[in-house]
């Protein structure tokens, strides 16, 4: 056994990744992260990031003001009729662009010492004599630890047979910056037949406008617009936004396969973090939060448990550790996000939720401290 540090490559440069690249390097370790794509770029997210992650995000330099995020302390949520329900977000959250956020977190860890690998895609993952092999498009490297932080959904899910890869999804996400006469202190979430749309400000004087929907929708009604016009403007709210608000961008970014299913969290002894271990609904407005404590909670225990080295033993340890820890910070979330996510997709059932929870403040708090996690 050697007494040094274990070398890390970790794979997906979003915010799981990034943050447990900047902890590893900040502890000593060499630390290389492969990201397929360049930075700045913008990714299908809502952009609202709940607070619980502002005391680690001021830990290692982060302070959302200087960005000119926003706050947002407020929640309406609309039926697909338009029925209203308000809330109050006791914890509350800030509005950032992905395309700011992951920029200022991957020039934290370029300063950091983390090693990047940019528009460099990885295809294999190899484990062998306690040591990976990582395959590129033109490179094999080699480390003896590997964190995949490669999202909701990627080409290795189905290269190292993940189960979750063969169940298709019925989601698609849409996303679009806008320009809008609306509140800057609210997210708002609008119903429809299929799927849920949020709008909340961001940073500059732009609003992120999000909606998950089911694809049959898309295949329906042959586009994007039409879509739009036929599904989501069936809830008066919605569509008093879309004809009432500039769109910044020629296209929406768009993703599809967004599957809520249960996943492993080691494989083939690679330890998975942020969306790769599992995804909470967006709903619930805080897969970003999860990802970056995931990332956070790994970085902790490799530190903790690998600082002198490492060998097969102390491997096994590692990777029970981490999958208990995860699963007592997490899984219950990402279960009752399964749960909401279930009881919105069905018009009839969201209309029933908002009226009755419009009646009871105090069952509605509950549920969304339900979702949110604890400062960290
Ligand atoms: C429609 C929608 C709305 C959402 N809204 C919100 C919200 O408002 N608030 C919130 O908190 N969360 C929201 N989320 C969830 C949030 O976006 C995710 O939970 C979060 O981005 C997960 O971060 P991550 O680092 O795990 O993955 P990602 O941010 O997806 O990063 C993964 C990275 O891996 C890279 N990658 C993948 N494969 C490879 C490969 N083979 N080689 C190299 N690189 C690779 C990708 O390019 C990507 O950069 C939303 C999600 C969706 C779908």
């Amino acid at each position: 056994m050697t007494l040094k540090k274990p070398t890390v490559i970790v794979i997906g440069g979003g915010l799981a990744g990034l943050t447990s690249s900047i902890l590893l390097a900040k502890n000593g370790f060499e630390v290389t992260l492969i990201e397929r794509k360049k930075y700045p770029f913008n990714r299908v997210c809502g952009e609202y990031v709940s607070n619980e992650v502002l005391p680690f995000l001021q830990s290692i330099g982060f302070k959302p003001d200087d960005y000119g995020a926003s706050r947002i302390g407020k929640l309406i949520v609309t039926s697909p009729k338009g029925n209203a329900l308000k809330a109050d977000l006791d914890l509350g959250a800030f509005g950032i662009s992905r395309f700011t956020l992951d920029n200022a977190l991957f020039e934290i860890a370029k300063k950091a010492g983390v090693d990047f690998l940019l528009q460099t895609k990885v295809n294999d993952v190899q484990f062998a004599d306690e040591k990976f092999t990582v395959q590129t498009g033109g490179k094999t490297l080699t480390a003896d630890l590997v964190i995949g932080a490669f999202g909701k959904r990627s080409n290795l899910d189905q290269k190292l047979n993940r189960s979750s890869f063969y169940h298709r999804s019925p989601y698609i996400g849409v996303k679009y910056h806008i320009k809008t006469d609306f509140a800057k202190d609210t997210i708002q979430l609008d119903n429809f037949k299929g799927g849920y749309c949020g709008i909340s400000k961001i940073e500059s004087d732009l609003y992120c406008l999000c909606y998950l929907v089911e694809n049959r929708y898309l295949k329906k009604f042959g586009g994007i617009a039409e879509m739009e016009e036929n599904i989501l403007h069936q809830n008066p709210h919605l569509k008093n936004l879309f004809g009432n608000s500039e769109f910044v961008w020629q296209q929406p970014e768009t993703i599809n396969e967004i599957s809520f299913r249960k996943k492993s969290l080691v494989e083939n002894h690679i330890l998975m973090c942020g969306d790769t271990a599992g995804m909470i609904a967006p709903l619930c407005g805080n897969g970003m939060a999860i990802a970056i404590h995931s990332g956070k909670i790994l970085a902790e225990q490799i530190v903790v448990k690998c600082s002198t080295g490492l060998n097969s033993k102390k491997r096994l340890q590692l990777e029970w550790s981490y999958l208990d820890t995860w699963n007592n910070k997490f899984a219950l979330r990402l279960k009752i996000g399964r749960g909401i996510q279930r009881l919105f997709g069905n018009n009839l059932l969201t209309e029933l939720a908002v009226s009755a929870l419009k009646n009871s403040p105090s069952l509605t708090k509950k549920i969304v401290g339900q979702t949110h996690g604890k400062s960290f």
